[in-house]
């Protein structure tokens, strides 16, 4: 069952990745939900040239009417109840600038000049427990509580996003993947596969990502997108 969900628009420079979670099918549901009211709030924006600001404003305006619309259908809908998700949202903006909206577990990375960097910060109990300096990221990473999260779509009627910006730079390679990859392989495992596929084909390296993640248990979904800017040459 693939509870994960994820969007991608070129031309729009509009990425998503969301990650399910409730039974009977649920949380594809709601990551479908999530992906959907988001990804298309997000283009229509983009259509009319919204710069940075209001494109911020409108992730967490479109992240709160899902949410609210996600806990809606489960309250409707007793087979969906519980059901929620997470979301991590990318939005690469002409002038020159990343936007970035994060709820729950699911990742954004970013490869410039061979450094691979975790954009987000998960919410979860094991990453509060990072912060206190009480684990390790490498032990957050295999923590049998590393799933469970503090935050994600469909839990309150109140959910809070974190924003990102930073530069676009020429060359750089976005990822946005689900904790299926992220639980799976650590950091330097990702940036090797992600660094050779930067010299080829981004597909290829995406696959690369999947099954390798495959290979270390595939325990869960692995979703992965691969953005990366042309160079400037
Ligand atoms: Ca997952």
């Amino acid at each position: 069952m693939n509870e994960d969900a994820w969007f991608t628009d070129d031309a729009r420079g509009v990425y998503l990745v969301a990650d399910g979670m409730g039974g009977h099918a649920a949380g594809e549901v709601a990551a479908r939900m999530a992906i959907e009211r988001v990804g298309e709030h997000l283009c229509r924006l983009r259509d009319e040239r919204a710069s940075v600001e209001p494109l911020k404003t409108g992730i967490v305006d479109a992240v709160e009417r899902a949410n609210l619309e996600i806990l809606q259908r489960a309250a409707r809908e007793p087979d969906k109840r519980g059901m929620g998700t997470t979301l991590t949202a990318l939005v690469l903006v002409p002038e020159g600038t990343y936007l970035i909206g994060q709820v729950g577990d699911s990742r954004a990375y970013r490869l410039r000049s061979q450094q691979l960097d975790q954009l987000t910060k998960d919410h979860t109990v094991v990453q509060e427990r990072v912060d206190l300096g009480l684990l390790t990221p490498e032990q957050a990473r295999i923590h049998p509580l590393s799933h469970i999260l503090t935050r994600a779509l469909g839990i309150e009627p109140d959910v809070e996003v974190d924003l990102l910006t930073g530069a676009l730079e020429p060359g750089d390679v976005f990822l946005l993947a689900s904790d299926g990859l992220s639980g799976m392989l650590s950091d330097e495992e990702i940036r090797e596969i992600v660094m050779r596929g930067g010299r080829g084909s981004l597909g290829a390296a995406a696959q690369a990502l999947v099954e390798a993640a495959k290979r270390e248990g595939g325990l869960d979904n692995v979703t992965v997108v691969l953005v990366k800017l042309l160079d400037e040459d």
